[in-house]
């Protein structure tokens, strides 16, 4: 059948940029019609309702049934009692959909291919490195160019466990070796890939086979020199740059320190004013006044009250407590 899709498990597609149109919908579930088959009273079905919902030859209720109001009257539900063997494939309406474009259902895994859907059987047999596949080996399912790649290659973690090849680096290994005796032979390997012993101390990013290592240190030495040489600039220039920190950190404390010294000295003069301000006030002859009242009156108190009072009316007291009022409020005031 010319006009068919191989694959018609596509009912992830998207057409590119629009809704499916009505006249290329199926009739029972609105996907697009895929395969499409023509029922004997008009409707058009995609592959998978054709083959689920229909049987080969007893009647079942064409799915179409579901979506139809129309369809409520048992007249018009007899004509849609339906087989497979009385339905045709719909060629008319196979070729429009084959020239709808749309994008590689494998899109959101990196597939960016946009295509007509009659181009999309052999694109994801023979080109999407995206769609996932069955390693013959190992029964995995894989993307396609897994297999093409870290698949088969002993060098990958992601290797398949059956995958045998020869050593990828020295030639004349004629075993063909399972990753595992790979991971093995990788420690004997004489062309096995090494770094340069001085890639650590001295950065030399040299890495050749093993075999090799002992010419790329004879005929390296002038190399290693000038990076020996390099290292050690460098080194020097990171020194000399940490010096000078340390010297600006200096400078700044420096100039605190002036600062400091010039408010210590500020504070100083003002202390100095204030002293003289107070012995200019000590010597005022208002706070003299002042002194010699207080004196008199505390020495008043000591001597006059504690002594007499037991001995007199209580009425004298009355008058000296009056008295003595009358004394500390002309201080006050
Ligand atoms: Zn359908
Ligand atoms: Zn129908
Ligand atoms: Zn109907
Ligand atoms: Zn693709
Ligand atoms: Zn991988
Ligand atoms: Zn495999
Ligand atoms: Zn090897
Ligand atoms: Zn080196």
């Amino acid at each position: 059948m010319e006009q068919a899709l191989v694959r018609s498990d596509l009912s992830s597609i998207k057409i590119r940029n629009k809704p499916i149109p009505n006249h290329l919908m199926c009739s029972g579930c609105s996907e697009l019609l895929i395969n499409s088959y023509q029922t004997p009273h008009g409707c058009r079905l995609c592959q998978r309702c054709f083959s689920t919902e229909l049987l080969q030859s007893s009647d079942r209720v064409c799915p179409c049934i579901h979506s139809l109001d129309s369809c409520r009257d048992r007249a018009r539900l007899v004509e849609h009692f339906v087989s497979q063997a009385v339905c045709f494939p719909d060629t008319a309406t196979r070729k429009d959909v084959l020239e709808l474009e749309v994008r590689c259902p494998n899109e959101e895994s990196g597939c960016e291919k946009q295509l007509t859907l009659k181009q999309l059987d052999s694109h994801l047999t023979n080109e999407c490195q995206f769609e996932i596949v069955t390693c013959d080996r190992c029964s995995e399912r894989v993307r396609q160019f897994e297999l093409n790649g870290c698949h088969t290659d002993l060098r990958s973690p992601h290797c398949c466990s059956e995958f045998r090849a020869p050593c990828p680096h020295c030639s004349d290994s004629s075993s063909r070796l399972y990753r595992s005796e790979f991971e093995e032979h990788l420690m004997t390997c004489p062309e096995r890939p090494s770094d340069c012993k001085y890639r650590q101390s001295i950065g030399c990013q040299t890495n050749v086979a093993m075999s090799q290592l002992d010419e790329h240190y004879c005929s390296g030495t002038d190399g290693h020199l000038e990076l020996t040489v390099q290292r050690f600039q460098q080194e020097l220039q990171r020194k000399d740059s940490e010096l000078k920190e340390i010297n600006n950190l200096l400078m700044k404390l420096k100039t605190r320190d002036k600062q400091r010294a010039i408010e210590v000295g500020q504070l100083k003069e003002k202390v100095l004013k204030l002293t003289e301000r107070l012995s200019t006030f000590e010597k005022s002859p208002l706070l003299k006044t002042l002194l010699n009242q207080g004196r008199r009156l505390s020495n008043g108190d000591l001597t006059e009250q504690p002594v007499e009072e037991d001995n007199q009316s209580q009425q004298d007291a009355a008058v000296k407590e009056l008295n003595r009022m009358g004394r500390r409020r002309s201080v006050v005031f």
